[in-house]
């Protein structure tokens, strides 16, 4: 059976082991361009073998169709991907405790992993213990491949220099693109730890023209080389960023401020630990998107991720057009494919949209548009970061650091919002009130809250390479 799933895998993945595009347009021009009709018939075929699949080899997923009283014979379309149970991010959490370090959500054994494994990769597990996933080497070859559609859908080229800021930590982010960047034949700069005065000279003095990052700290990289006298937009050769591990990618103002910092088109790669990358950015769409300042709608990848919307309380599935969170079921990976993961970022499917670029995959509408589970209440409202994001980054007299507190006043005993933000050194403190100001009222309109606006001296908030964290809740758990 184990078999059986890779050659499924290699049948329809034609330039998996090749090492080159097929031609100009497309990494893969048969996958990437096939009628519609004929991914669904794929799409089933994988569906099916996969359900037999993780009945004989995961532990996890067969407990799960056990208990809704499902055999893999019941598998039979997609039609039939509904009636299987979701799967949360507190049952991995809980299969870890249960069987650390490597829970039970996996189709292949550890110790056999251990013989035929390439990498292992892990959420970065701040709130809990970190989830791992293993990844044989035939996944190694099915990611590296996936991401190099992706990447060359989004422009990167033969000619191009990537400079990959990512810290090489064990996190799907930072080595699945560098895989995939790898196999287009473009060479790249991984920076790891070095300090960003060091990678801000280095994108100048080799002619970097890709970049690749979260969008925070590409837009920090940009203060940064300004502080060194290089002006980003001038004296640099970037035209392309990619931006990962934040919603930035998708939020029009964050994109124009890192756009227009580095005179460079910014590409969104939306992906999580669990599925990435989750879908492709086309270069044609994120011009569009980008000159329209939009957010950018994002293929799909159907072929290898079955993607759902939800309703968000019933978890029943939505019609497209209508926005859900996010489900995922893997149909390409050997050793953690997953059926029915909540990923939990807010979507909207749309299998109308043409796309010039002429790839037959329908489109997350706006792409990827943050986490359900990134919401706060406050004052029984819900409260999106994201949505704070875009209001505080389309203030030019801002700098691109904020913080979002929220307290109790301990004279009323009610939730309070406070959102510190940082005026540029240029901007007068006698300024400071008339913005705190203007922002709060902007606040207002955008969340549908009092918020209170604070502004604190330029460079106070801390920088961070991987994702930002920008909310502090102090305000005691039940
Ligand atoms: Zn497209």
């Amino acid at each position: 059976l184990r078999e059986l799933w890779r050659q499924v895998q290699d049948k329809y993945a034609p330039n998996l082991y090749g090492w080159r595009p097929t031609d100009e347009r497309y990494y893969d021009r048969v996958v990437e361009t096939r009628p519609r009709e004929e991914v669904r018939k794929i799409r089933e075929e994988k569906l099916r073998i996969l359900a037999k699949y993780l009945w004989e080899y995961s532990p996890h997923f067969r407990r799960k169709l056990e208990k809704a009283g499902l055999r893999p014979e019941d598998i039979k379309g997609l039609e039939d991907l509904r009636k299987v149970p979701i799967t949360v991010k507190e049952e991995f959490v809980d299969s870890l405790n249960k069987s650390p370090p490597y829970g039970d959500y996996w189709s292949v054994p550890p110790e056999e992993w251990k013989k035929e494994g390439s990498v292992l990769y892990m959420t970065s597990g701040t709130t809990a213990r970190p989830r791992a996933f293993m990844y044989t080497v035939h996944d190694w070859h099915m990611l590296s491949y996936v991401c190099a559609i992706d990447f060359y859908a989004g422009g990167v080229k033969p000619g191009n220099l990537v400079l990959n800021t990512f810290p090489m930590v064990p996190a799907a982010g930072a080595w699945s693109p560098f895989y995939g960047i790898l196999r287009i034949g473009v060479p790249q700069i991984a920076t790891g730890g070095m300090p960003d005065e060091r990678k801000a000279t280095l994108i100048r003095d080799f002619g970097a023209t890709v970049l690749f990052g979260t969008p925070s700290y590409i837009l920090h990289l940009a203060d940064v080389a300004r502080k060194l006298g290089i002006d980003p937009a001038k004296d640099t050769k970037v035209e392309l960023i990619f931006v990962a591990g934040e919603p930035g990618g998708a939020i029009p103002s964050t994109r124009r401020r890192i756009e227009e910092a580095w005179d460079a088109l910014v590409v969104d790669y939306p992906g999580s630990t669990e599925a990435h990358p989750n879908g492709i950015l086309c270069y044609e769409e994120a011009l569009d998107s980008s000159e329209q300042h939009r957010p950018p709608n994002i293929h799909e990848a159907p072929e290898f991720i079955i993607s759902e919307a939800v309703d968000e309380k019933t978890l029943e599935p939505l019609p497209p057009g209508e926005k859900g969170l996010l489900i995922v079921t893997n149909i390409f990976l050997e050793a953690v494919p997953l059926m029915r993961y909540l990923q939990g970022d807010y979507v909207v499917m749309d299998e109308e949209w043409q796309c010039r670029c002429g790839r037959t995959a329908p489109v997350f509408r706006g792409g990827l548009m943050g986490r359900a589970d990134d919401m706060l209440k406050v004052r029984g409202v819900g409260v999106y970061p994201a949505a704070i994001e875009d209001v505080v980054r389309s203030y030019r007299e801002l700098g691109n650091e904020f913080r979002i507190i929220v307290d109790i006043n301990p004279q009323t005993g009610m939730d309070e919002l406070t959102v510190e933000v940082e005026p540029l050194p240029e901007v007068p403190t006698e300024r400071w009130k008339e913005l705190e100001e203007r922002l709060a009222k902007d606040l207002r309109i955008a969340i549908g809250l009092r918020a209170n606006v604070k502004c604190i001296p330029f460079g106070t908030i801390p920088k961070t390479i991987t994702k930002a964290r920008r909310v502090v809740d102090r305000r005691k758990k039940p």
